[in-house]
């Protein structure tokens, strides 16, 4: 058992200036309170918080948390209070030593794999000092190396617990050591058999190659070393659990794993790294597409190091890692690295990030009083997960942080990873289970996003998303992909246009009339055809100035001396020809074909609108006229109780007219490629006009539409509907209160 002086040797080591006194009144204190206990394996119960400290002093932890190490089973197992040890120690580090015990409490209650979940999200919440979860991890870690003394049906349950919840942990804060021994031990216990048969295996090959690992070490050291370079080279070995999983994942056996082997270069300066790799890469080739630089780019854990593979000396592929000390250290332990480096601030070393800017900086936090309870359940009931009020932390399936403002959903948290993933997200599954992707994110969650190379994001998005970069992505794709979709249209009505012509549509045609149309680029007149705010007989004209549009123009627009206007709220009139647009206004001739309607004035439609063949009914606005309603329209019931505002109107029109009049249908799309170019081209095909056009969506599959149309009358109406239900892009199209 480690002496009280030479713990406190071990920190001065690398802090000088080490509060003694507080790590001597803690080891006698801790020494004192478990006097007698023992544990499973007869040794002193104090030998266990003084392996735990010993663990902290290898990550060269400040004397406090060395001091709650000493600390944090006292409380729990001996006749230590809260009041005694805040009084003995100051409140600080009271409060923390009281974490651990919430947290031991934790572990009796995860027994099963909800709990461990419900653990998991605990931990990281109830953490506010990020001392706690490295003196529980560095616990678990002491618990872990003597399992074997644990009864045999204890061992199991605690190794799948380290497994599930603490080695991700300790990955997650970026302590790759802590988690591959974790892993490790735990594997031992899980699967044995496959523990021992890797293991072996390994040994056996760690035998054979050792004459060549050695070379290649050499061979490196030599040649950065002719290059003055200081770089210290050490080959490593994948361990069993890697390898394990790998073989696993990719349903690989053992003999067709190729990277069991690796070496990894610490250098002094970030300079000499790329020294270093410039050296590598001249001198043996570089298997492509192995090359990594996350120097420039850091992982989010705050990982750095540049990754390559080359065909080695001896014409292997050789892993390589290369990266400085402080890296090296950050890699390996993690967070825990930080308060090494935290002292020297940034002023001397800017490579040094942060403790309070990193992703960690969170589980720094201050927690709010925990809720106390007397069983574990309501103990998890109780506790307050919500601790951040602005912000929930969610994790990739890989364990890569990623931070959101709260009510941030799947969306966002695909944009947060990379726009890439958002544009094509068409899925998610939070915590393993397929959810909506509106569904908000909590703490915790572990968020795997589906992708779809079809997906275009949609517009209504943009409603859902709470960050500004998911935003401002869906409002680039979904703009591009609406005028992609536009000029697929207008692609579509100039070919029949040109052929109805007797000619054959290309681009290259279509080039000639560029000039006459005034348009810069081509695309720019296709989506323009495709929106319909240029005739496709205005650019055949372009085209062929010798073109005649063959179709005749509708009845209404060839009577003499009148034409119709309407204005933007849609009402129709019809005003003499060459009259402003500008001078219309209400009292001039009603020119919709209703019967019923007082000649002066205005008559508009609901929003829905009405056509020839509906029962109509006119509801008075007063001081705007009169507003036509289909008399099944649902709007129709809240003017029930003012019956002196309905008139009575009838339609009078011709067979022959060929006025069109709105309205509006509602169709649900299959969500893929070219659906919308489809529908338009139905509608279009069908003599309608669209007048307008809204998107919602309902369910990843489908979108509904809105669709404001002009047609000529319910015949009509109904054709275009039964059109759109043939086509293998719609799966309903009706009527809106139709
Ligand atoms: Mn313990």
């Amino acid at each position: 058992m480690m002496r009280q002086y030479e713990l406190v040797e071990r920190v001065q080591r690398y802090k000088p200036d080490v509060n003694e006194a507080l790590l001597n009144k803690a080891y006698v204190y801790a020494m004192q309170k478990h006097g007698h206990q023992k544990r499973a394996s007869g040794d002193p119960y104090f030998s266990h918080p003084l392996e735990v400290a010993a663990i902290l002093t290898d990550m060269h932890l400040d004397e406090a948390t060395i001091a709650i190490a000493l600390l944090h089973d006292t409380i729990e197992d001996t006749s230590a209070t809260r009041q005694e040890i805040d009084t003995l120690f100051g409140p600080d580090i009271g409060k923390l030593v009281e974490g651990l015990t919430k947290l031991k409490k934790l572990d009796l209650v995860s027994k099963k794999a909800v709990q461990a979940e419900n653990l998991r999200k605990l931990l990281l919440a109830i953490s506010d000092d990020v001392r706690v979860l490295l003196v529980k991890l560095a616990d678990r870690l002491h618990n872990m190396r003597t399992l074997h003394h644990v009864p045999e049906d204890k061992r199991l349950r605690i190794s799948e617990e380290t497994m599930d919840i603490y080695a991700p942990l300790a990955g997650r804060m970026g302590m790759q050591d802590m988690r591959e021994e974790l892993e490790q031990l735990a594997f031992r216990y899980i699967n044995p058999e496959a523990f021992n048969a890797v293991t072996n295996r390994l040994a056996e090959l760690m035998e054979k190659n050792r004459a060549t690992l050695k070379q290649i070490e050499t061979d490196l050291s030599n040649l950065f070393a002719k290059h003055g370079i200081k770089a210290s080279v050490k080959s490593r070995q994948k361990k069993a659990w890697s390898v394990f999983r790998k073989m696993e994942s990719k349903g690989l056996s053992f003999e067709q794993l190729s990277d069991i082997f690796g070496f990894r270069v610490v250098v002094d300066t970030v300079a000499d790294c790329y020294n270093a790799l410039g050296i590598i890469h001249t001198t043996w080739s570089m298997v492509p597409g192995r090359f990594k630089d996350y120097i420039s780019t850091p992982k989010q854990n705050d990982y750095r190091s540049i990754h390559t593979t080359i065909v080695g000396p001896s014409r292997q592929r050789v892993e390589l890692q290369i990266r400085t000390r402080e890296m090296n250290d950050i890699a390996e332990y993690g967070v825990a690295a930080h308060s090494i480096y935290k002292d020297r601030g940034s002023a001397q070393n800017p490579h040094v990030i942060s403790t309070e800017t990193n992703a960690y900086a969170w589980l720094r936090q201050t927690i709010e009083a925990l809720a106390e309870g007397d069983n574990p359940e309501e103990f998890l009931e109780h506790t307050k997960l919500e601790l951040f009020q602005d912000q929930v932390f969610c994790f990739t399936p890989k364990g890569r942080l990623i931070a959101l403002p709260r009510g941030a959903t799947p969306i966002d948290f695909a944009y947060a990873v990379h726009t890439n993933i958002g544009d094509s997200c068409v899925g998610a599954k939070v915590n393993g289970r397929i959810m909506p992707l509106m569904t908000e994110l909590h703490n915790g969650d572990e968020v795997e996003i589906i992708r779809s190379k079809a997906q275009t994001p949609p517009a209504a998005w943009e409603s859902i998303v709470v960050t500004g970069k998911a935003r401002a992505a869906i409002r680039r794709a979904t703009r591009i992909a609406v005028r992609k979709q536009y000029s697929g249209l207008g692609t579509q009505i100039l070919e029949r246009a040109f052929e109805r012509a007797g000619k054959v549509y290309s681009r290259d045609e279509l080039k000639k009339g560029l000039q006459r149309l005034a348009r810069k680029e081509l695309d720019d007149v296709l989506a323009a055809v495709g929106r319909g705010e240029l005739p496709s007989s205005d650019v055949m004209k372009a085209v062929y100035p010798e073109y005649q549009d063959s179709k005749p123009k509708p009845a209404a627009e060839r009577e003499e001396g009148w034409v119709n206007f309407r204005n933007t709220s849609g009402m129709i009139f019809k005003m003499p020809e060459g009259a402003e647009a500008e001078g219309m206004t209400p009292g001039g001739p009603n020119a919709l074909p209703i019967r019923g309607a007082s000649p002066d004035m205005p008559v508009h439609f609901s929003p829905e609108g009405a056509v020839p063949g509906d029962r109509i009914v006119g509801i008075l606005q007063p001081g705007a006229g009169m507003t036509i309603y289909p008399i099944q329209s649902s709007a129709l019931m809240a003017y029930d109780d003012q019956p002196e505002r309905w008139i009575d109107v009838r339609w009078d029109i011709d067979d022959n007219s060929r006025d069109r009049f709105p309205a509006r249908i509602s169709i649900s799309a299959i969500n893929a490629p070219g659906s919308l170019a489809e529908i338009a081209q139905i509608i279009a095909e069908n003599e309608t006009n669209i007048h307008n056009l809204s998107m919602v969506r309902t369910a990843p599959d489908f979108t509904q539409m809105i669709v404001d149309l002009e047609v000529w009358n319910l015949k009509h109406l109904n054709r275009i509907l039964s059109k759109l239900k043939e086509s293998k892009c719609v799966s309903d199209a009706q009527r809106v209160n139709g």
